[in-house]
């Protein structure tokens, strides 16, 4: 694990307790055995509507720089900063774990330690349609190869990784061409991983069986659409939508990450802003992931296991019935920053 080196985040800024949870995960960030340093972006609405133009172009140059960038909720108002970003890194793949929480009351009692993989661009999300007279609408849906075969690039090496299996989930039997071209996609690059087990499953039966059976699943790789409505149906599995991170890449010609941009899963907040009470566990988990990526996998695993220990202990805020107020919790982390075994 490269330690000792100096690890350097692009940061971008938003709304409400955006300056929260940056601040929470800078607090965890000094106390981990290696320097990172932050480079800050104003994403916020006010700097948006003195110059969006500049703060997004500040947003690219600093992610191109530093290659990361931890992103914290932003308001929409005219634009959607999320889907400028999207465009403007070419981000198209996005990775979100799901994992069971202890600690955090859910109507479901099976196991969940799910790795969404999906297309971040594309399917029924490109085209809002048309009308067609007064009875009759369409949409065109959109299958591409090279995000179909990143997706899938993505999802098989993470099997590796993990030592699992990857299940590519579609409904190419009767989306036969578009459908039928991503799984032909998976399969292509399943053969250059024949260490990986891979088989394909229809979306309808995928949810139904992950219900049943979720301790079946690791690695599911979809189109954008599917993955959208999979990792809400796996946030409600485990109590919490707004507990999740998520990772969103770019990739070189070569199928490798160019970009990485990790976020929390949450919005902004704005009723209980500057109140020093939100929940920083998502934007922690966003830096585990980041530190992860960046070759500090066992820092990654550390700060995920803290944030975690520190909610099964019930240290936790008050969104999720404790009494930590967002530095309590977030001493409650530090202090389980240990190294496993
Ligand atoms: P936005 O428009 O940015 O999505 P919002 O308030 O409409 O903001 P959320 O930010 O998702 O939507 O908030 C929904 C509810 O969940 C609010 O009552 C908010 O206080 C609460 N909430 C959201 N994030 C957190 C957090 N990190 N910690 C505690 N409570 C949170």
């Amino acid at each position: 694990m490269p330690d000792s080196e100096t690890l350097h985040v692009a940061e971008w800024l938003g709304d409400g307790i955006s300056a929260e949870l940056s601040a929470s995960v800078h607090q965890i960030a000094a106390a981990l055995p290696i320097r990172v340093h932050f480079h800050p972006v104003d994403l916020s609405l006010a700097a948006r509507r003195k110059d969006a133009t500049a703060c997004y172009d500040a947003a690219l140059a600093a992610i191109r720089q530093h290659r990361v960038a931890l992103k914290y909720p932003t308001v929409t108002e005219k634009e959607s900063p999320n889907k400028v970003l999207r465009e403007r890194c070419r981000f198209s793949v996005i990775h979100r774990p799901v994992a069971s929480l202890p600690g955090v009351a859910t109507r479901h009692d099976g196991q969940v330690d799910l790795h969404i993989i999906r297309i971040a661009v594309g399917g029924t999300y490109e085209d809002a349609g048309r009308r067609i007279g007064d009875d009759v609408a369409v949409s065109i849906r959109v299958i591409e190869r090279r995000p179909s075969r990143e997706a899938a690039l993505y999802a098989f090496r993470l099997g590796r990784r993990l030592s699992c299996g990857v299940v590519s989930s579609s409904k190419h039997t009767i989306q036969r061409a578009t459908d039928g071209l991503f799984e032909e996609i998976v399969l292509d690059v399943a053969r250059q991983f024949g260490d990986v087990p891979h088989h394909s499953e229809l979306f309808d039966a995928l949810l139904y069986k992950l219900l049943l059976k979720p301790e079946a699943y690791r690695v599911v790789v979809t189109p954008n659409e599917y993955g959208d409505f999979l990792s809400d149906m796996a946030c409600g599995m485990v109590g919490s939508i707004g507990l999740g991170a998520s990772a969103n890449y770019s990739f070189d010609d070569r199928g490798d990450v160019e970009l990485a941009m990790f976020d929390p899963a949450g919005g902004t907040a704005p009723d209980i802003a500057g109140k020093g009470i939100c929940n920083p566990s998502a934007a922690l988990l966003a830096f585990g992931m980041l530190l992860t990526h960046s070759g500090f996998r066992g820092l990654g695993t550390i700060v995920d296991a803290a944030v975690r220990g520190a909610i099964a202990a019930r240290e936790s805020t008050r969104d999720l019935g404790g009494s930590c107020s967002t530095e309590q919790f977030t001493a409650a982390v530090a202090r389980r920053l240990v190294p496993a075994g």
